[in-house]
């Protein structure tokens, strides 16, 4: 181990934190802090500068420099020394400052006489809580020793920061921690609007002893933490079903667990006076700092790799596991870094709104969110570092933005939106048994997506006519194991039950890309999106096909029965999965079970491929389902995952129309009953553009229903037709411009 000024540096600590115990305001602690910095570091200057609002510091204690400019001076991000070390999270250290780049001259702190300037983050875990600064008139470079002893400093200032040691008397923070209103960009996972308060899925680590005496003691600590650690990757290595993917980061982990260089750092932090825990968490903020400033997507993996180990030290060293004892709020909003669809389903209903740090609006996760109508945020970066159990939120679905402890304001402005929601919605309620008949006369079936039991209920209070997507892979995604035959034959005539003798139209298991069953080993493909899924996978190994039409045939007990393939990409397709159905009942009849009254079969027209189908697939065929969510990846080559590349391309592209144009003709031209049940379906716009192409039946979340049927009454689709006519002919990109222009002119 180095000889780093161990003394010097634990004296300091022990100090340090000696000092905090003192009974005290918080301000008084931060001068005691810099008056024992600057003595022991045998500099001019000690400053603490901390966060007042993401992008501003200020000057909050100092020794040396002039006291009046105390909570005066402010310094923008990345301007001057000090706000360069708090936008990058590394050091700077020099022994000519002003002749440093960026260097700014504050007269008001009498500083143009130090030469000397050692700067380095306060942070917690990738949390930019501030800057501690020492600086001499010396002209004198600091050496490693003393960056690193300072590092150290600023790491117990940040968790005392975190524990609460320098708020003020009425409960203030000096700091900024965890106190301020904070509004986070994300994007849109599933629209609505909730206020709640937070539950972080998993609840940071809180460190209450940052300072030990004893570095032995803590390096023997850690030491069993790691070995405790590597011996639980290892058992997680052993489990047999593990993917390559997960093996990979696995050995990631170990790679960590066994890195030198890691716990090196680790007891060096140690021996100059943190704890384990503290030294673990100053190495994970080091990660983290370096996580923000690497593009690299390989290397952010491994970043984010040896992050998440870092917390399960952590968890080991306090022995906090998930469950902290606390109680859930009961208008919980979820706030996680990213969460399974299983898992969310177990929460269920209860939450009132999910904010997550990743996720994707294609992924199993909004599926559900979708499914059980919970307004979701994703891509709202950094939110689990601020958000604390309990925090005030709103969470604005429709925008995709989430407000921390929001101002009142912002508050009062929020409840007012939400309650015109629920006005819109009360209003959409007397539409409720009305049919979707637009001014012209044509009337357009409404019907609903499903996926869960617990959508039914909607069914009523929607007034859709039927189910025209029953995504049946939820109930597979959310099992820890494969689903028996007559475990489905139950559940889908619940379902039947429910819908009350309306239509349900059934899709069989579509699993692939990124919907990927925790029990089936999944295939390694370099695309998955345009891999083996769903029907592929189904006419492949058509063992769990059959077991699901067999679950189905079964479940109906006499009554229709609809059944639509996913993906079907060339009309032979669906005659081999029709084939299978017909055998199935051919089975189910020799076995003497009663068969459903009546079967439509249909296919989901999710490529373009499927569009120049022969004609005698359209005759085939009874009725198709547009799966736009997927032809429009597939259209426009963007992957609808992909955040970057989603939005790029309008639905109401006029190129994407014309195809959905030839589309209803070849159907028109066969008498094929046509529908579209992609999300746009549930966007009144894009309804309407739909309706007036020739689409009499859309499909869409139960909530879209209400504002859909809204706007089609209001208007006649010939209208409609004409305004996007006339922007084809004008050879616009989309006619949305020319659609929303004519709409606010008329409806
Ligand atoms: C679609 O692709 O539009 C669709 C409805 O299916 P899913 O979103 O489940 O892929
Ligand atoms: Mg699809």
């Amino acid at each position: 181990m180095p000889d780093r000024g161990e003394s010097e540096s634990r004296k300091l600590l022990r100090r340090l934190r000696d000092s905090l115990a003192l009974p005290g305001q918080g301000q008084d602690r931060l001068d005691r802090i810099t008056h024992l910095i600057a003595d022991s570091m045998q500099t001019e200057v000690c400053s603490i500068y901390l966060f007042r609002d993401a992008d501003t510091l200020e000057l909050c204690a100092t020794e040396g420099l002039n006291k009046a400019a105390v909570h005066k001076t402010r310094i923008k991000l990345g301007e001057g020394l000090v706000g360069r070390v708090a936008r990058t999270a590394t050091p700077v250290n020099t022994g000519n400052a002003p002749a440093e780049k960026g260097f700014r001259f504050m007269p008001e702190t009498g500083e143009e006489i130090y030469s000397s300037f050692l700067g380095v983050p306060i942070q917690r875990v990738g949390e930019k809580l501030g800057v501690l600064v020492v600086q001499s008139k010396e002209a004198r470079q600091y050496s490693e020793d003393e960056v690193y002893a300072l590092e150290v400093v600023a790491m117990v200032l940040a968790e005392m920061t975190e524990l609460g040691a320098f708020s003020g008397p009425t409960g203030e923070s000096l700091g900024t921690l965890h106190k301020q209103p904070i509004t986070f960009r994300g994007a849109t996972g599933q629209e609505g609007a909730a206020e709640g308060r937070v539950w972080l899925h998993e609840p940071r680590v809180v460190v209450t002893n940052p300072v030990a005496d004893d570095p032995e003691r803590e390096t023997e600590r850690l030491r069993a933490a790691v070995a405790q650690l590597r011996v639980s990757i290892d058992d997680l290595m052993s489990a047999a079903s593990l993917d390559k993917e997960q093996r990979q980061v696995l050995d990631a982990y170990r790679m960590f667990a066994n890195s030198r260089g890691w716990l090196r750092r680790m007891e060096e932090d140690i021996a100059l006076g943190l704890s384990a825990e503290a030294a673990v968490e100053k190495e994970q903020s080091t990660t983290r700092a370096r996580l923000e400033q690497v593009e690299d997507t390989y290397l952010r993996d491994r970043l984010h790799d040896l992050d998440d180990l870092s917390n399960r030290l952590l968890r080991i060293l306090t022995g906090q596991g998930q469950d902290t004892g606390a109680a859930m709020p009961d208008d919980p909003v979820l706030v996680a870094r990213n969460i399974g669809p299983g898992e969310l389903l177990e929460y269920g209903r209860k939450l009132r709104g999910v904010v997550l740090e990743e996720g994707s609006v294609g992924s199993h996760a909004a599926v559900v969110a979708r499914a059980l109508a919970i307004p979701l945020v994703i891509h709202a970066e950094r939110i689990t570092s601020e958000a604390l159990n309990g925090d005030a939120i709103l969470v604005d679905g429709d925008q995709g933005i989430a407000h921390l402890r929001p101002e009142d304001t912002v508050a009062a402005a929020f409840r007012d939106k939400i309650a015109m929601q629920t006005e819109a919605q009360k209003r959409y309620a007397d539409l409720r048994d009305l049919p979707a008949t637009a001014a012209c006369g044509t009337t357009v079936s409404l019907h609903m997506n499903a996926g869960l039991m617990a959508d039914l209920p909607s069914l009523e209070g929607s007034g859709a006519e039927g189910v025209g997507l029953f995504r049946t892979e939820l109930q597979f995604l959310v099992r820890s194991q494969m689903p028996k035959r007559d475990e489905l034959a139950r559940l889908y005539a619940r379902v039947m039950d429910a819908a009350g003798g309306r239509r349900v139209a059934f899709r069989t298991l579509d699993i692939g890309s990124d919907k990927v069953l925790p029990y089936m080993k999944p295939a390694d493909e370099p695309n998955p999106a345009m891999g083996w899924r769903a029907i592929r996978v189904g006419l492949d190994k058509p063992g769990v096909l059959r077991m699901q039409l067999q679950a189905l045939i079964r479940a109906a007990q006499g009554r229709p029965l609809t059944v639509m393939f996913p993906f079907v990409a060339q009309g032979s397709e669906f005659a081999e999965a029709r084939a299978f159905l017909l055998k199935e009942i051919h089975r189910e009849r020799s076995l003497g079970h009663p068969l459903p009254e009546r079967i439509e079969v249909g296919a989901m027209l999710e490529t373009p491929s499927l569009a120049y189908a022969p004609r005698s697939f359209f005759e085939t065929v009874d009725f198709l389902s547009v799966g736009g969510n997927d032809l429009k990846q597939f259209f426009f080559a963007a992957d609808r995952e992909n955040e970057r590349v989603r939005r790029r391309y309008d639905t109401l592209n006029t190129g994407y129309l014309r195809f959905l144009s030839g589309v209803v003709a070849r159907c028109a031209e066969t008498g094929t009953a046509l529908s579209y049940c992609g999300e746009d379906a549930g966007r009144p716009v894009e309804a309407l553009a739909l309706a007036a192409m020739g689409f009499r039946m859309l499909s869409m979340r139960p909530a879209s229903i209400g504002p859909v049927k809204h706007l089609l009454r209001r208007v006649r689709l010939d209208d409609v037709r004409a305004v996007i006519d006339g922007a084809r002919a004008d050879a616009a990109a989309s006619v949305r411009g020319a659609l929303t222009s004519w709409l606010a002119t008329v409806a």
